[in-house]
């Protein structure tokens, strides 16, 4: 059962949970003979998508004939998704969407005028069309979430790094704009699982995930693309730039206090960095920046070196 709790004004929360319940407050409250038919059209309309910024948006759509608004926000924490459109204006209405006990995020109305109360009361009816194709919506981010994400340490994993990298060379084939790849890779992991036992290497690994993750900015994208090998996905960074973080990421793991019971473990990385230039495309990229790492390794690791030195 849907249960909503509006949070503007008066606090309320009940539980319904299916169309002729809604068709009939379709009816009695909007007086529209053509309650179940609407809702129908609603639930139809709902079942066309599962992504949640076009679910959000024909909800939107299809009630504003019967509760106009200015705006509508939904926000959904675990997978940090926000949605708006529209302009916020004064008056709101919230709900707390929840579901079987499942929170199913936050959605906020907002308008000029003041929302009656048969107008509230119509929309708590219409959000059980809403609850359950946002439900599956919800699934399926998480599934792909989950498909794309390396669940040791929480970053994009190789499925991820795999599209993001043919995405990112064709947008600077195309646009002439600067891209640059970061290949980092644990100096003699082998020993560390090896003289302290594997878990111990699982949370080196995460560790390192989580120091990589603070040297980068937002518009960087970390993956893990295999073992002990970490990507670095830099978009408008050319090499001084991608030096640079190279440099920071190397020192960050090199001073890093890495304590696992009662083992202070050293930890070095090497780092191989390449930059876009014409006639690249992914795999080039990567063979450049695979490249370079192996040549750091070479050097004697703990150390960065750039695809142009080779
Ligand atoms: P180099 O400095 O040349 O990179 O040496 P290395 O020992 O780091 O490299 P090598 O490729 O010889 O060994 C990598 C090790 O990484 C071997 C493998 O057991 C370990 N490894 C790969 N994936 C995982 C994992 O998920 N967890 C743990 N604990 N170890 C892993
Ligand atoms: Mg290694």
């Amino acid at each position: 059962m849907p249960q909503h709790k509006k949070q503007d004004g008066n606090e309320a929360a009940y539980e319904l949970g299916n169309l002729a319940l809604m068709s009939s407050a379709l009816e009695t409250d909007a007086g529209l003979p053509e309650g179940t038919a609407k809702a129908l059209q609603i639930a139809g309309m709902l079942q066309t998508t599962l992504e949640l910024d076009q679910l959000i948006e024909v909800f939107s759509q299809q009630i504003e004939g019967l509760v106009p608004h200015n705006s509508i926000a939904y926000d959904y924490k675990p997978l940090q998704i926000a949605v708006a459109r529209g302009k916020p204006e004064k008056h709101s209405c919230s709900y707390q969407l929840v579901v079987a006990a499942q929170t199913l995020g936050q959605l906020v109305f907002t308008r000029r005028r003041k929302f009656t109360a048969n107008e509230t009361h119509l929309l708590e009816h219409l959000l059980c069309c809403l609850v359950y194709p946002l439900r599956n919506a919800i699934l399926y981010r998480h599934a792909l979430t989950a498909a794309l994400t390396d669940p040791l340490t929480g970053v994009n994993n190789r499925t991820a790094m795999n599209s993001a990298l043919i995405r990112e060379t064709e947008l600077a084939r195309r646009h002439g704009n600067a891209l640059s790849l970061i290949a980092a890779d644990l100096d003699h992991f082998k020993r560390i699982n090896d003289g302290y036992g594997h878990l111990a290497g699982d949370f080196i690994l995460k560790t390192v995930a989580e120091t990589l993750s603070d040297c980068t900015r937002r518009t960087d994208i970390l993956f893990r693309s295999g073992g002990e090998d970490f990507l670095i996905l830099l978009s408008n960074t050319n090499k001084p730039g991608a030096m640079r973080l190279a440099e920071r990421i190397r020192a960050a793991v090199d001073s890093s206090e890495l304590i696992y019971g009662d083992h202070r473990i050293p930890v070095t990385v090497s780092l191989g960095v390449a930059c876009f230039a014409k006639g690249d495309n992914s795999e080039s990229l990567f063979e450049k920046a695979d490249g370079a790492l192996y040549a750091a390794k070479a050097a004697g690791r703990n150390c960065v070196r750039h695809a142009d030195a080779l």
